[in-house]
């Protein structure tokens, strides 16, 4: 772990923020960039830093400001604001208290701060408050918390750092952590750092390259300290010649065992599923060679590296074990008995924690699902209710696996006890972030659209992802797709796959893209489509029979595809086909179209007979022409539009107002519109299923009947 100060860098900083924000909080930002910007040392939040200042106040009267981190800000990318600047002489004077709630604590802090609408300044504030530096800088550095994981105690710590940093017993974050650090540092205020017991590193300093410096100078000497008895613990269990781990095997059977994992986990109450989650995989060398280990069900029935993580990842992760036959029914065997034993010592641990702890009424207790779960041979997969959420719960397993194989060599680990890690899980604070969160209609649900790059895909997708969905963007054409996928935003909730929809194999490796993705598949939009207008007399067979090929064949290929991934995933879904108002009402001219579409919607029909007992609604959607979405024109209307608008004695610029002009409604029919229609159907709020929805502002004769 190298410095990576520069004292360019640093006058740059300066010279960019010092004229708005003064010198000292261009400092704070520049060296708070450089913890952050390093995963070993902050992982998702687990750090927070400070600088003592002073400001004038309204009356310019000179003011000493404590500038702490404010939550809601990534120190790797943190700016001037997100160090809320809070009364230093205020916060100094809770000292005197003997005790202060956390409830308490965070409204005392945001009655004094600078500007009362900044972000919440860090849980931590107190304890930078009460050290005398300038600059403070802590970390929940993974080579720090794994030394005071140990089962050993203070000995490693001192051998890795010596004797010029004090140890800080265990104490939940907050008031009475602060009060204790700040009694351990003042009975000698000479040393150079605080060592936090299951939690992390603080180091100080007059200036922000000191307090830098010593952070990177003790979180090396741990880490060296760490691989060096890591290394010579293997030589002596001797080397032995392990086998490679076969990376592409593994995500081959990440594809398939993701969508099973995903549907075991689901949520279920009286009325079916009441809760998806998102997986992410990750299926790294080392990854698998750490779940290779002959330690790995040791390590899983051991607690996080840092408390904290409990919220993120729970207290443990789920191991399951890959059976002997790799086919389905033997895989959901494997997930579903440690799946119980899992959610039943979930069950036990909250009851008898909560009973210690005031009654198990006065929490809102949490869900039952695993946030890890390791799978030997196949990888890793982090479980949330959003990509970002599984993403940041399979870092921090990873981050734990290499801090488990180092405390190996230590002697063991020495956990967290249940109650300690209880207390931070049902924390009241983060209780109180439960009872605000609200989560879109499609949440936690993952779409796969095809024809997405085109007007009405986009519109669909723009329409999924804003209810809260995941997107899978399936297009023939690469250059558009990227370009759909970049104009809709949200990289984290979508991905784009390259398919033709008239290729079995390529739309089966959407499915398996997305299941890699996250984790499976929800909701399926058919909705690729061609046309070709010409009387029936003069089209072309060719023409015909290509049409047929995208907008018939197509959407069988889709539809099965859909289904067997449903029913393997196996917490229902839906499909919704985008169908047409020429199913009901055909137009003269439009056979190929009107005809094959008119095929899709019966296949959409004899899904949904076929799919409800797997808890799956199949429902059509029939919009009138769209002509774009936005500024993106409808590539079919760009096809087929001049030789519609002559069929009807129009110049083609006629034709939208034409169509507007012809429905009750005189409404134009927008992307926008089909893509609500696509989340109506995708939420289930109604026991639906072979319905059809027209979206054509009202025409008589394409009324469904
Ligand atoms: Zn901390």
């Amino acid at each position: 772990m190298p410095s990576e100060w520069s004292d360019d860098a640093l006058r740059d900083a300066v010279a960019s923020w010092g004229p708005a924000w003064g010198e000292d909080l261009a400092a704070r930002t520049y060296s708070a960039r450089l913890i952050g910007a390093d995963p070993a040392l902050v992982l998702h939040g687990g750090g927070n830093t400070s600088v003592k200042s002073e400001v004038k106040d309204l009356l310019g009267r000179p003011l000493p400001v404590l500038f702490v981190k404010g939550s809601g800000w990534d120190l790797a990318t943190i700016e001037p604001p997100g160090h809320p600047g809070v009364v230093l002489d205020y916060l100094r004077s809770l000292r005197q208290l003997a005790e202060l709630s956390d409830e308490q604590m965070v409204g005392a802090i945001r009655s004094h701060m600078l500007d009362p609408t900044g972000p919440q300044p860090s849980i931590e504030t107190l304890l930078h408050a009460w050290l005398p530096h300038k600059f403070v800088d802590h970390s929940h550095a993974d080579a720090i918390v794994a030394l005071t994981n140990t089962s050993a105690g203070e000995r490693p710590i001192r051998e890795a750092l010596g004797e010029r940093v004090a140890i800080v017993p265990y104490v939940k974050p907050g008031f009475s952590l602060a009060v204790l650090a700040a009694a351990v540092f003042e009975r000698d205020p000479e040393v150079e750092a605080l060592v936090l017991v299951h939690h992390g590193l603080f180091t100080f300093g007059d200036n922000a390259e000191q307090s830098y410096k010593q952070h990177i100078k003790l979180v090396r000497a741990a880490t060296d300290y760490l691989e060096r008895r890591t290394a010579s613990s293997a030589r002596r269990a001797g080397s032995g010649a392990k086998k490679r781990p076969d990376a592409a095997e593994a995500r081959r059977r990440a594809s398939r065992v993701a969508p099973l994992l995903r549907g075991a986990l689901a949520e279920r109450d009286a009325d079916g599923v009441s809760r998806r989650h998102v997986l992410a995989w990750r299926g790294g060398e080392r990854v698998l060679e750490r779940l290779a280990s002959e330690q790995l069900r040791e390590w899983a029935a051991t607690g996080t590296l840092t408390p904290e993580h409990v919220i993120r990842t729970k207290a443990h992760p789920l191991l399951v074990e890959p059976p002997v036959e790799d086919e389905d029914r033997a895989w959901r065997e494997s997930i579903r008995l440690p799946l119980e034993a899992f959610r039943q010592a979930y069950a036990r641990y909250f009851e008898e924690n909560a009973q210690a702890a005031g009654g198990a009424s006065r929490y809102i207790r949490l869900d039952d699902t695993p946030r890890v779960v390791l799978v030997p041979g196949v990888g890793l997969f982090g479980v949330g209710s959003s990509p970002e959420d599984a993403a940041t719960a399979a870092d921090i397993a990873e981050h734990t696996l290499e801090g488990k194989r180092w405390v190996q060599a230590l002697g063991g680990w020495r956990a967290l006890s249940a109650a300690q890690l209880f207390e931070i899980e049902y924390w009241s604070l983060e209780q109180a972030k439960l009872r605000k969160r609200e989560e879109g209609r499609l949440a936690r649900r993952v779409a796969l659209v095809t024809g997405a790059a085109g007007a009405i895909g986009r519109g669909i997708a723009r329409e999924l992802l804003s209810a809260g969905a995941c997107v899978v963007l399936v297009d023939v054409e690469q250059a558009a797709l990227a370009a759909a996928r970049a104009q809709l935003g949200k990289p984290a909730r979508t991905l784009a796959v390259r398919a033709d929809v008239t290729d079995p194999a390529g739309i089966e490796r959407a499915f398996e893209e997305a299941s890699l993705a996250f984790g499976g598949v929800d909701v399926v939009v058919p909705n690729a489509g061609i046309a070709r207008t010409g009387p029936l007399a003069e089209m072309a067979l060719a023409e015909f029979r290509r049409v047929v090929e995208v907008n018939l064949t197509g959407v069988f290929i889709t539809l099965q595809q859909a289904a067997r991934h449903l029913v393997r995933q196996g917490s229902g879904g839906g499909v919704v086909v985008v169908s047409s108002k020429n199913v009901l009402a055909p137009g003269e001219e439009f056979g190929a179209y009107s005809a094959s579409k008119a095929g899709a919607h019966q296949l959409g029909r004899v899904a949904a007979l076929e799919l409800a007992r797997e808890g799956v609604r199949v429902n059509m959607v029939l919009p009138d022409a769209v002509f774009g979405d936005g500024e993106l024109a409808s590539g079919l209307w760009q096809t087929i539009g001049p030789e519609r608008a002559r069929a009807r004695g129009l110049e083609p610029q006629q034709l939208a107002e034409y169509h507007r002009q012809r429905n009750l409604l005189h409404a134009r029919i927008t992307a926008a519109h089909v893509g609500r229609a696509v989340v109506f159907f995708a939420a289930e709020e109604t026991p639906t299923t072979g319905a059809v929805l027209p979206i054509d502002g009202g025409l008589p004769a394409a009324f469904p009947r």
